[in-house]
């Protein structure tokens, strides 16, 4: 039984004011729900505030970077340890890293090992850009990313990916829920290719690019998906809810 996640990615925006009452107004309504695991992923200088206002709440809360030294001469990085007390995931490859600060598979790979080895979950990004799509190269793409991003490391935890074609982040293009779902069964078999039958069929992979309320009940409708990375729509309270509200309906 795969229990579907809802992820918000704040990215760069909100002050801690901001955030603080985005959270009251999403706090509110969500209590009642049960079968979906909920995630917000605000600004780093949000994560403490934010994790007082939900004590008691069913909501759980991610950053949205680390660095994978633990410490030192590193101005301006935010750490796993740091994080470790704050927050229980952490999203990490995410593709505005990999393209604007020149995140390689290395690097994500340190990254993933330095959250495991403090027991952060990860919620690994890949997906494939534009030109790499039209160019029919989605799976090599994606079964690139995935095994740089996992190589050597043996026990995943409760590691999620989440499949986010870059064409579809932040353009109001969304995949179709079956091109989703097909890359997703990709990654699965692909996963059950690197660890096992078992793990494969455990893993969360959740859909991210453009999810909104309207939308979002393409993606839950499809077994393959089990929840969604949600960018620009995480930032609107009532989109936000209807996306979580139309999970918990539509998913088991
Ligand atoms: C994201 O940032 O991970 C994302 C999917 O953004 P959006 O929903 O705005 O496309």
């Amino acid at each position: 039984m795969r229990v579907p996640m809802i992820a918000g990615n704040w990215k760069m925006n909100t002050t801690v004011g901001e955030a603080i009452e985005l959270v009251k107004a999403i706090r509110a309504e969500l209590d009642r729900i049960d079968n979906v695991d909920m995630v917000l992923c605000p600004p780093f200088i949000s994560l403490s505030a934010i994790g007082e206002l939900i004590k008691g709440s069913s909501i759980k809360l991610g950053a949205q970077n680390l660095y994978f030294e633990e410490k030192g001469a590193y101005t301006g990085e935010v750490s796993s340890l740091m994080l470790a007390g704050l927050c229980e995931f952490v999203i990490v490859g995410h593709s505005e890293r990999r393209q604007y600060f020149n995140e390689t598979g290395e690097i994500v790979n340190n990254k993933v090992r330095a959250a495991l080895k403090v027991g952060l979950t990860p919620i690994l990004c890949i997906g494939e850009r534009l030109e790499e799509n039209e160019a029919g190269r989605t799976k090599e793409v994606v079964t690139e990313q995935l095994e740089s991003s996992l190589a050597g490391i043996d026990c995943l935890g409760g590691l999620l990916i989440a499949y986010e074609p870059v064409w579809a982040i932040g353009t109001g293009r969304a995949a179709s829920g079956e091109q989703a779902s097909d890359t997703i069964g990709l990654i699965r078999r692909n996963v059950a290719d690197l660890y096992s039958e078992k793990i494969g069929g455990e893993i969360r992979i959740l859909y991210g690019g453009s999810v909104t309320a309207e939308n979002a009940a393409e993606f839950m409708s499809q077994p393959e998906i089990d929840g969604a990375l949600v960018g620009g729509a995480s930032l609107k309270a009532d989109q936000f809810l209807g996306i979580v509200k139309q999970t918990s309906e539509i998913k088991p």
